[in-house]
C-alpha cells in the first residue's frame, strides 16, 4: 500500500495505475460503515484507492473541526488489511495552497435540511471531492446512503459537470439497535448513547405509517416526531423531512413509485445525529 501526501504524485500514481479504479473518500476515524465501502470498492475494480482528509471547508466557524477525532496510524492498518492500494492522506495546505479561490457551489439540492442547518458545508464538500476526482480520475467512487443528501449534491455535481465518474452508493451500516455507525458516535456519553437509537426508531415508525398507507408527508414526520419528543436527551430537532430522493426537495405527498427519503437531524448533548430512510 502507497500512502502519498501530494496532490501530483497521487495523480502520477492514480492516472498509470490498473483500471478500473474505485475511490473511497473518507475523513478518516474508519468504522465499519467506511469498512463497507472500501469492501465494496475492492471487490469491483483493479485498483483500490482510498482517501482521508477532515475537510476544513465543510466544517463552519463553530462546528467540530479542532475535535473531529483523527486516528491516522490504525486507518492506514485498517485500509491495508482491506487490500488498499492507494491511500491520499494530503495535508490541508496541499489541497487548499494559498490563495485557493474557487469553488463549486452546489444549487437547490444542498439549499435544505445539511445545507440549511450547515451554512457553507455542500460548498466544501463539492469542492473538496470535485478536487479528489481531479486528482485521482477515479472510474468509480463510493458513498454511504447515512449522509443522503451528500451522496445527491455529489451525483448532481457529477453529472452537471461531465466528471464522467459512477457514482456508487452503500446502505448504511447500523449498531444491533439501529444507531448508524458515524465517527461523531465517539462524542457521545453513555447515557447520550442510550437516547441515540431513539433517532432510527423514529425514521422506523414513521416508514411504518407509511407501510400502513398513510401518504402525508406531514402526518408521517408527526409519527417521527412523536418517538423524539419522548426523549429528554434529545435538545433540538433540527428537522424532519421527506424529501425527493434525487432532487432533495420537499414533498407533501408521498407517491407510489416516486422514491423518497426521510431525514431526521437532531442536537443530543453537543453532538450532531443525522440519519434517514429510503425507497418508500
Ligand atoms: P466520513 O468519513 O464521515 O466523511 O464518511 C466517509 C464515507 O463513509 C461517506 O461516504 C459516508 O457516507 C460513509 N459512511 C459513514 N458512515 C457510514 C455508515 N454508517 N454506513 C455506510 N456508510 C457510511
Amino acid at each position: 500500500m502507497e500512502v502519498v501526501e501530494t496532490c501530483a504524485e497521487m495523480s502520477r500514481l492514480s492516472w498509470s495505475s490498473d483500471r478500473p479504479l474505485g475511490l473511497v473518500p473518507t475523513m478518516g476515524a474508519l468504522h465499519e460503515g467506511h469498512l463497507s465501502l472500501v469492501q465494496r470498492a475492492r471487490a469491483d475494480n483493479q485498483t483500490l484507492a482510498a482517501s482521508i482528509f477532515v475537510n476544513p471547508t465543510q466544517f463552519g466557524p463553530n462546528e467540530d473541526f479542532a475535535r473531529y477525532p483523527r486516528s491516522l496510524q490504525r486507518d492506514l492498518e485498517l485500509l491495508d488489511a482491506e487490500g488498499t492500494d492507494l491511500v491520499f492522506v494530503p495535508p490541508p495546505h496541499e489541497v487548499y495552497p494559498d490563495g485557493f479561490d474557487t469553488w463549486v457551489e452546489p444549487g437547490s439540492v444542498a439549499e435544505g435540511m445539511e445545507g440549511a442547518a450547515r451554512p457553507g458545508h455542500f460548498r466544501g464538500v463539492a469542492t473538496v471531492v470535485a478536487k479528489l476526482f481531479t486528482i485521482i480520475r477515479p472510474d468509480r467512487a463510493y458513498f454511504g446512503q447515512k449522509d443522503g443528501q451528500q451522496v445527491a449534491v455529489i451525483r448532481k455535481m457529477n453529472a452537471d459537470l461531465n466528471l464522467g465518474v459512477d457514482v456508487v452508493t452503500m446502505p448504511t451500516i447500523r449498531e444491533p439497535d439501529g444507531l448508524a455507525l458515524s465517527s461523531r458516535n465517539a462524542y457521545l456519553t453513555s447515557d447520550e448513547r442510550e437516547t441515540a437509537p431513539a433517532v432510527y426508531r423514529a425514521l422506523c415508525a414513521a416508514e411504518d405509517v407509511w407501510r400502513r398507507g398513510e401518504r402525508d408527508a406531514g402526518r408521517i414526520q408527526r409519527a417521527a416526531h412523536n418517538i423524539l419528543g419522548r426523549e429528554p436527551l434529545i435538545d433540538a430537532v433540527d428537522y424532519v423531512s421527506i424529501v425527493d430522493a434525487d432532487t432533495m426537495q420537499p414533498v407533501e405527498t408521498v407517491h407510489d413509485g416516486r422514491p423518497v427519503m426521510i431525514a431526521v437531524a437532531v442536537r443530543v448533548g453537543t453532538v450532531r445525529l443525522i440519519d434517514n430512510v429510503t425507497k418508500l
